[in-house]
């Protein structure tokens, strides 16, 4: 069984990031980059899978810039067993990416595709859901655990107020969340090996696929800044300031 994990190259989840100033978006000049921490997870998850006689590819695919090359590379450390780019210095939006995706599962024939729930930058959440959709096959998002046996997933999902345990056949789409593994760190040894592992490259020309952005950002901005706090006196103080100033009483 081939499993197809795509790996976004995204912004490290401990950088502050800080918006432009003409608003037009997030700068990532000079910024750390990684991947995605949702797609390490799908990537142990299909690595663990192979290790246990289930997988027997790993492929892990990334859409983006040259660097996201580093992010195959990442994947292959951890155990992936090759790597495919799409390269582009497009802006992706998810339906595109759903779109490459879905031209490289008709050509890779994987049976299932596990990828991150979300992107920690755009906090999309519906590439998968678009993949599944488009493709056709049956979907499963937020997997806290997951079983592939006889052609068919069993998922345990996590929902609002506790856990919910479906099966769905294969081939199929399967999203990560935070608690369905550790991911491992990558050995030096490893970082060594994933070096020597076969990375391909296509273009979305290639894949016939127009990744023209659907949507258009109007403007990106701070958060508002939090004004100080101050200390009351008493009970009473913090009732005639909650309706007097808050007016939320
Ligand atoms: P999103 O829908 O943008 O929140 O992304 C959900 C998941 O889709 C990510 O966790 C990745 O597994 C995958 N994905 C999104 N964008 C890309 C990309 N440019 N390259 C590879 N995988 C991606």
């Amino acid at each position: 069984m081939k499993i197809l994990v795509p790996v976004k190259r995204v912004v490290d989840y401990n950088v502050k990031v800080r918006v432009k100033a003409d608003g037009t978006g997030v700068d990532i000049a000079n910024v750390k980059m990684s991947m995605n921490p949702f797609d390490e997870i799908a990537i142990e998850e299909a690595v663990r899978l192979k290790e246990a006689g289930v997988a027997t590819e790993v492929l892990a695919v990334s859409a983006g810039v040259a660097g996201c090359q580093e992010t195959l590379r990442t994947a292959m450390a951890i155990g992936a067993d090759r790597g495919i780019l799409i390269e582009t210095d497009a802006e992706l939006q998810p339906l595109a990416v759903a779109k490459l995706l879905k031209a490289l599962c008709d050509k890779e024939q994987p049976q299932a595709v596990i990828c991150g729930k979300q992107a920690i930058d755009d906090d999309a959440n519906q590439t998968g859901q678009m993949l599944a959709a488009l493709l056709g096959w049956p979907q499963a998002t937020f997997a806290s655990k997951v079983v592939l046996a006889d052609g068919k997933a069993t998922v345990t999902r996590e929902v609002d107020g506790g856990l919910e345990t479906l099966e769905i056949a294969l081939p199929a789409v399967i999203t990560t969340d935070l608690r369905l593994n550790e991911p491992r760190y990558a050995t030096l040894p490893n970082i060594m090996k994933a070096k020597k592992k076969p990375l391909d490259t296509v273009t979305p020309d290639a894949l016939g696929v127009d990744v023209a952005p659907r949507l258009k950002t109007l403007k990106v901005a701070e958060p508002a800044k939090r004004s100080a706090g101050v200390k009351v006196a008493d009970v009473a103080d913090l009732v005639a300031k909650l309706k007097n100033e808050a007016k939320v009483i």
